[in-house]
């Protein structure tokens, strides 16, 4: 009774994360910084006092349509053209909003993330001038509910109703529950000349070219679930005591933390480092396979460390550490797996001089 008096009163008091700020000036000049206040302002405010009923029920929120909100603030079409409503920057942008949105809810990052790269950007990357005409602004304002990434690319292009093209049910996850993910069903589909993306018979070419950008652009959600590990752990380790101290003051429990920083830090200094390289025309397959293969691996241990600094608080489904275990598990498989990505980098550096 004790023990469980104890974990309810320490519930009360933590069930708010708190909002850390660690040093980013190694990485971003003072315009980028503010960006990234700005978005995790924005996403802290609007996205994450959502993020725990998304994952119970499974749904985007009804109440609040969260899509809408983005697109209010722009954040969709952070790599698409002014032109076209965009914001016309690049991918260090585009990983810094990805980071903030997943700090504040993995399956809301997630969709974000294919919405806004494996949709928006390959639209960029691969639509003709009708094309981008016709649905860029459309997609960057949220002016649909199409939510996922590949779907959303594919019913755009096929377009809603078509006939040949339907979606499957709607899968049951570990984790990202809420952003929706099921199988796409194509039975003698017919797409007309003006849909098509890229070249007839040459759409594995456009989905495997966006591969290295998206595996990128997705390393931005393990951080920033790596940051909420810590938004969640640092106040309770200095709150909650045992033998007359805050847990906080173990050296066990603050060579954790250690961990924990130093993963996220070396995670954020690669991850920033190749979108800056992408944003200047290199991109390097193996680089992009590795920021993601880097940041996914570390934000699991990080998760599983955040959940042991809770005690038997971190296995209780009150506090967040559970869920973003389970939201960090997908970014090791989704996108490649962790396997296919050690292959990938094995072999650019053999073939390599
Ligand atoms: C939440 C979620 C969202 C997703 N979203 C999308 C999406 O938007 N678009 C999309 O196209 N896909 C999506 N996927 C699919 C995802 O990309 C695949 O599940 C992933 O790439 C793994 O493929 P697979 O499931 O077929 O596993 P398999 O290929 O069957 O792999 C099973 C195991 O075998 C290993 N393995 C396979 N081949 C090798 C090899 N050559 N050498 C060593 N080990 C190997 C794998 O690493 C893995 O451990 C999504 C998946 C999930 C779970």
């Amino acid at each position: 009774m004790q023990r469980l008096f104890a974990m309810r009163s320490m519930s009360a008091l933590l069930r708010k994360p708190s909002h850390y700020h660690f040093s980013t000036s190694f990485l971003f000049d003072d315009t980028q910084k503010q960006f990234k206040e700005s978005v995790s302002q924005f996403a802290q405010e609007s996205i994450a006092p959502h993020a725990a009923m998304v994952d119970i029920t499974n749904h985007f929120p009804k109440d609040v349509n969260l899509w809408k909100l983005m697109g209010d603030f722009n954040l969709h079409g952070i790599t698409a053209p002014e032109e076209y409503g965009g914001l016309g920057l690049g991918y260090l942008y585009h990983c810094i909003a990805m980071e903030e949105i997943s700090r504040a809810s993995g399956s809301v990052g997630l969709s974000y993330g294919a919405h806004s790269n494996l949709c928006i950007n390959q639209l960029v990357r691969h639509g003709n001038p009708d094309q981008k005409q016709k649905y860029l602004p459309k997609v960057v304002y949220a002016k649909t509910d199409l939510a996922a990434g590949s779907k959303g690319i594919t019913a755009f292009i096929i377009e809603k109703g078509m006939p040949g093209f339907s979606t499957a049910q709607k899968l049951d996850k570990l984790g990202m529950r809420g952003s929706d993910t099921c199988e796409l069903v194509f039975e003698n589909c017919f797409v007309p000349e003006e849909n098509i993306l890229g070249q007839e018979g040459k759409g594995v070419y456009v989905m495997m070219s966006g591969l290295d950008l998206e595996r990128l652009v997705l390393a931005g959600g393990p951080l920033g679930l790596m940051q909420a590990c810590l938004d969640v752990v640092i106040p309770y380790v200095r709150q909650r005591e045992q033998f007359g101290r805050p847990i906080g003051e173990f050296q066990l429990i603050q060579g954790k933390l250690a961990d924990m920083y130093t993963s996220l830090q070396s995670s954020r200094s690669f991850v920033y480092s190749v979108a800056r390289d992408c944003d200047n025309g290199i991109i390097d397959r193996k680089d992009c396979a590795g920021v993601i293969l880097f940041a996914a691996e570390n934000a699991t241990q990080v998760a599983l460390q955040a959940i042991q600094c809770l005690g038997g608080n971190g296995y209780v489904n009150e506090y967040p550490t559970g869920r973003l275990l389970r939201d960090a598990k997908l970014f090791e498989i989704g996108a490649g797996t962790s396997e296919i990505r050690r292959i990938i980098i094995g072999r650019e550096l053999f073939k390599e001089q």
